[in-house]
C-alpha cells in the first residue's frame, strides 16, 4: 500500500488541506504518516489509516520510506530537507506548497483545472516534483482559465488587492488586533451619535499612527489603511508576488517559450482569507462580452460568472461573501473605454483554498491514480 507522508499539516494551509481531504473522504488507500518538526513522538491526528505516532520531519531515513510526500511546512524546510532527500537517493513524490521549487525546469506547477494536460504528460515524462502556485496566480487562472483556454489574451495586468493570510496565521492576527486597537479606542466616541465625524476621524488617525498600534508583523498599518508592497523587491522593479503574475502563469500554461505579458501591482488590503484582483486585459480581437462570459463560464464549475449590476456584485463579489467556499466568482465584466479589445472584469477568491490547499489535495489524487494504474 502506498505510503503519503504529511510534513505541515498542522499549519495554517496543512489544516485547511486536512480539512478538505476529510471532506472529501480522501483518506483511504493509503498509509498516512504525520511528521512535524517540532511534535515528534505525540499522538498523530485520527485520520484514515495511519502510524499512531507523529514522526521526525528532520528524519531523512523515515521521510525517505514515503511514496509521496505532501509538504505545506514552507520554503525553509524544503531548502533543508529536499535536496538531501534525493541525495539519499530518495525517487518518491514531492507535493508542496512552498514557492522553493516552482520554478525548477522539473518541477510542475499545479491547477489540475486549468494544467491538467501539464501535469499528465509530466507524469509520463517521470517528473517527480508537483508545486502548488502563488495563491494570486492560480485564483486568477480559475476566474480567466476561459480566456486562456482560447488564447485571446495579448497582454493583461492584475491590480490586487490581497488578504492578510497570504502573510500567515501571525498577520491574520495582527490584523484583527488591529481592528480591535481601533474599536475600542473609538467606543466612547462612536457611542455617541452626535460626535462630529471629524473627531471621530482623527482618533481613528490618532490610533493608527501611535506607537502602540500593533504593526510588529505588517509593518505598516493594515485596518483603516493598505500596504501597496508585498514580498522582496526584484532587480525588475516589481515586487516578487508582482514578478510571480508572469513567470509562474506562463509556466502552469507550459508557455513559457511563447510567454504572455502580465504584470501589476499587489496590494495588502485588510480582508482575512480572500485575495482579489481587477484585470485590465487586451484581448487579441474583438469578442462580444456575452460571448466572453460563456467562455469564462464553461471552463471550470467553480467559476462563477456575476452580471455587472449593482445588488449581485455587493452580495456575491467580495471577501465576506466568498470566505471558505470554493467558488471564485467574476463579475463587472465590460469593454473599456479604450476600445473593443480593452476588457476589464473583477474576482475573489479563497486563497487558502483554491490559492494553497485546493491544487495539493487535487494532484495527490492525481498522482495516486497514476501509481495505481
Ligand atoms: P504556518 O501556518 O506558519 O505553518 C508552518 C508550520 O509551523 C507548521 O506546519 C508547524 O510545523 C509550525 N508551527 C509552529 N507553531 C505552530 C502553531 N501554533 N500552530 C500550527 N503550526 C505551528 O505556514 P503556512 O502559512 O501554512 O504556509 C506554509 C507554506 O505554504 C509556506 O511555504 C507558504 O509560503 C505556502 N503558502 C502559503 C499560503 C498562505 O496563504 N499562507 C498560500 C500558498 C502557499 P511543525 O509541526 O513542524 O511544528
Amino acid at each position: 500500500m502506498l505510503k503519503v507522508g504529511f510534513i505541515g499539516w498542522r499549519g495554517m494551509v496543512g489544516s485547511v488541506l486536512m480539512e478538505r481531504m476529510q471532506a472529501e473522504d480522501d483518506f483511504h488507500g493509503f498509509e498516512s504518516f504525520f511528521f512535524s518538526t517540532s511534535q515528534a513522538g505525540k499522538p498523530a491526528p485520527q485520520l484514515g489509516l495511519h502510524e499512531p505516532l507523529v514522526q521526525d520531519a528532520t528524519n531523512i531515513n523515515l521521510l525517505a520510506q514515503m511514496d509521496i510526500i505532501v509538504s505545506c511546512q514552507g520554503g525553509t524546510y524544503t531548502q533543508a530537507y529536499f535536496g538531501r532527500l534525493r541525495k539519499a537517493g530518495w525517487k518518491g513524490y514531492w507535493i508542496d506548497a512552498a514557492s522553493t521549487l516552482r520554478m525548477e525546469p522539473d518541477s510542475v506547477i499545479v491547477l489540475d483545472p486549468v494544467n491538467r494536460q501539464v501535469i499528465e504528460k509530466a507524469l509520463a515524462k517521470g517528473i517527480k516534483e508537483y508545486i502548488g502556485g502563488n495563491c494570486t496566480v492560480s485564483l486568477m487562472l480559475m476566474a480567466l482559465g476561459g480566456l486562456f483556454a482560447n488564447d485571446l489574451i495579448e497582454w493583461m495586468t492584475s491590480m490586487t488587492y490581497q488578504a492578510a493570510s497570504g502573510a500567515g496565521a501571525q498577520n491574520m492576527r495582527e490584523l484583527v488586533a488591529q481592528m480591535a486597537a481601533i474599536g475600542n479606542g473609538c467606543a466612547e466616541l462612536l457611542s455617541q451619535p452626535s460626535t462630529a465625524i471629524a473627531e471621530l476621524d482623527r482618533r481613528v488617525s490618532q490610533i493608527v499612527t501611535s506607537r502602540q498600534f500593533p504593526i510588529d508583523r505588517f509593518g505598516a498599518p493594515l485596518a483603516a489603511s493598505l500596504i501597496p508592497w508585498i514580498d522582496r523587491p526584484m532587480d525588475t522593479g516589481q515586487t516578487r508576488e508582482e514578478w510571480k503574475g508572469y513567470v509562474e502563469t506562463n509556466k502552469i500554461l507550459d508557455r513559457t517559450d511563447n510567454p504572455i505579458p502580465i504584470d501589476g501591482l499587489c496590494v495588502r488590503i485588510g480582508a482575512m482569507r480572500c485575495h482579489s484582483q481587477a484585470f485590465t486585459i487586451k484581448l487579441k480581437k474583438d469578442v462580444a462580452t456575452k460571448e466572453i462570459e460563456q467562455l469564462l463560464a464553461s471552463h471550470n464549475r467553480w467559476v462563477q460568472v456575476l452580471p455587472d449590476e449593482k445588488e449581485i456584485t455587493l452580495a456575491k463579489l467580495s471577501p465576506a461573501a466568498v470566505s471558505g467556499t470554493l467558488e471564485v466568482p467574476i463579475g463587472r465584466i465590460r469593454k473599456l473605454n479604450m476600445g473593443p479589445c480593452y476588457l476589464t472584469a473583477f474576482s475573489v477568491g479563497d486563497q487558502l483554498l483554491w490559492g494553497a490547499a485546493e491544487p495539493l489535495r487535487r494532484v495527490l489524487r492525481i498522482i495516486r491514480d497514476y501509481l495505481e494504474g
